[in-house]
């Protein structure tokens, strides 16, 4: 049920191929294996074998993303983010320029959210995980605090020379849990468009990123998911996909309750604990990876600061739904607004 709705968060609606005469034909190919999460893949007007060849590449591509973010699991002859975790204030690690390229990434999107998304939360978002897990206490506020000492991004130590990743602090570890999904996402997305195709359109979980227009010259359309599961209005908005991502972050997707309070899954680096302003945020632009980043960041500050941080960007436009329900939008996301 939890998987069924992660994809749910945002949704193709422009799946009648409307614009195309109906004629056309559509492939569509599903994963379970990546992101924990559903990864959807749709194309117009692709003959099967060739929607075979171009999905078969799309999941290699997941797949690596998926295996060096991991911070559970090891994988036989790779090094990835668990091993580095684990060698902690120990040793560099040397890695594949891919992870490399991705921590980059991670550190360039803690100065871009002014820190509100923080790769290096690990020690902290790790005691949330467990909580979760156990799903019956919250984590020691002690705990929380003595992990937060730990989560220094300048401690994150790239080695491009040597192609290695060094933690500086024994206790700290990384966690691309905001990040990962966005960027892999993105590099599919790169993978189709160097490759011509121009009517496809990924969905990772909540991370929906097309290329190009359908073929009737007509924009892509996707569903924002109403937060309130109950009611009988399914979206808040039908938008048309002018930027080609759209990442929703929602805080009634995966959380836990104690004593009648939900505690979700992003967490405040300045508090220590999930912030309850929103129910859902969902931010539209040119990058996957970037609107990734951001849906998090966003969850983190108030609706004002977050509209400061989206006016000082070009191209990005943000929906928050808020705790209340209430609908709030950033300058000029009218025009991207169908329904
Ligand atoms: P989702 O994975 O549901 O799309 P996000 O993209 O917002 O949601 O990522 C949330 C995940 O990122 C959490 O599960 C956790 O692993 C990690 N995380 C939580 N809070 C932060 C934060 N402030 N900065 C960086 N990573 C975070
Ligand atoms: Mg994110």
């Amino acid at each position: 049920m939890k998987r069924f709705l992660l994809i749910l968060t945002v949704i193709l609606v422009a799946a009648g191929c409307c614009s195309c005469g109906g004629g056309e034909t559509k492939n569509t190919r599903v994963f379970y294996e990546y992101f924990d999460t559903v990864t959807e893949i749709t194309a117009f007007g692709e003959t099967k074998e060739e929607f075979d060849r171009v999905t078969d590449e799309i999941e290699n591509i997941l797949k690596e993303y998926h295996r060096l973010a991991d911070i559970y699991n090891e994988y036989y002859g790779t090094n990835n983010l668990c091993t580095v975790n684990k060698k902690a204030g120990k040793e560099p690690v040397k890695v594949n320029e891919k992870l490399l390229d991705l921590i980059e990434y991670g550190i360039q999107a803690y100065s871009v959210t002014n820190g509100q998304t923080n790769i290096a939360l690990g020690a902290v978002t790790k005691l949330w995980h467990q909580a979760r897990q156990k799903g019956n206490e919250l984590p020691k506020e002690e705990s929380l605090k003595e992990a937060a000492k730990h989560c220094n991004i300048e401690d994150i130590v790239i080695d491009r020379q040597n192609s290695t990743l060094f933690l500086k602090d024994e206790k700290m570890s990384l966690d691309l849990g905001a990040v990962a999904k966005g960027y892999a996402c993105e590099m599919a997305a790169k993978f189709l468009e160097d490759e011509g195709k121009t009517e496809y359109a990924l969905n990772l979980g909540g991370n929906l990123r097309v290329t190009g227009k359908k073929s009737g010259g007509e924009f892509w359309t996707a569903g924002i998911q109403n937060p309130d599961l109950l009611s009988d209005k399914a979206y808040v908005n039908i938008v048309y996909l002018k930027q080609p991502s759209l990442v929703t972050s929602g805080s009634y997707m995966r959380y836990f309750t104690v004593d009648g309070k939900t505690y979700h899954h992003i967490i405040d680096p300045d508090t220590l604990y999930p912030k309850n302003d929103f129910k859902s945020v969902s931010v539209l632009c040119g990058n996957s990876a970037l609107a990734d980043v951001l849906s998090t960041a966003l969850f983190n500050m108030s609706l004002e600061e977050g509209k400061v941080l989206i006016k000082s960007l070009e191209n990005v436009y943000v929906l928050w739904v808020d705790k209340d329900g209430k609908v709030h939008y950033s300058e000029g996301f009218e025009e991207y607004i169908k329904e």
